[in-house]
């Protein structure tokens, strides 16, 4: 197994031109193949699951920026606090207060995202307006201190319609959009987490900030 680096150096060059940040999603990939991306000056990672993170993070150099990219139980918050630069899947008020009760465990600040369920698909996570209201409620009257949300991630609809994958990355920066102009504290909206292999250009042309790429650098996964 090696990494495509001629797929790393043409996306990396795309997202450095755009000012778009390249998250590397290594999940069921190896240690070896995290390094030799490392190698070539890639910083950020993204995993999805917390005991793979926990086994392969000590393993790997120090300054890797971990995203946690999958969805996130409750319990297992503990574990992955110290480690993350960022979470992306906060899709709960009860999530949300459990990472910052641990962060503040840990006397630092967590920097996390909001998972909105924009598509089509029930399988998909994330919260949906109404949801994102009453979380939002919930933050305005009691401000969280070790928690920072910088912004939201959604993934689109599998389907080869591109104007109903189009249609969902335009909803969620609507949203973003509406939120930037809202004054929340403990709520920022920099971050823009939207796009995959399939379908990260379509991201990037309705506003993305940060796209989460696996197959087209790692290969496909089994
Ligand atoms: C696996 C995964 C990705 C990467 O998917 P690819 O299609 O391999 O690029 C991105 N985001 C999330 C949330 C994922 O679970």
């Amino acid at each position: 197994m090696s990494v495509n680096k001629e797929a790393y150096y043409r996306i990396k060059q795309e997202l450095d031109t755009a000012g778009v940040t390249l998250v590397a999603v290594s999940k069921t990939k190896p240690v070896s193949d995290i390094r030799e991306l490392y190698e070539l000056g890639q910083r950020d990672f993204g995993e999805n699951y917390v005991q793979e993170l926990l086994e392969k993070a000590p393993q790997l150099p120090a300054d890797i920026r971990w995203h946690f990219i999958g969805h996130l139980q409750t319990n297992k918050v503990k574990l992955i606090t110290p480690l993350v630069q960022l979470i992306h899947g906060v899709d709960s008020l009860k999530l949300l207060q459990e990472i910052n009760k641990q962060a503040a465990r840990h006397s630092r600040v967590t920097d996390c995202l909001l998972q909105l369920h924009i598509a089509r698909e029930e399988t998909k996570f994330g919260l949906d307006e109404k949801e994102l209201e009453e979380l939002l409620q919930h933050i305005r009257e009691t401000s969280l201190t070790h928690t920072h949300i910088r912004g939201l991630m959604g993934m689109a609809s599998f389907t080869a319609d591109t104007g109903v994958i189009q249609e969902e990355f335009r909803s969620l920066q609507k949203i973003a959009d509406r939120l930037k102009n809202e004054n929340i504290p403990g709520l920022s909206m920099e971050i823009l987490s939207m796009g995959m292999s399939s379908d990260y250009p379509l991201a990037m042309a309705n506003g993305s900030t940060l796209v989460r790429i696996g197959s087209l650098l790692f290969g496909e996964r089994s």
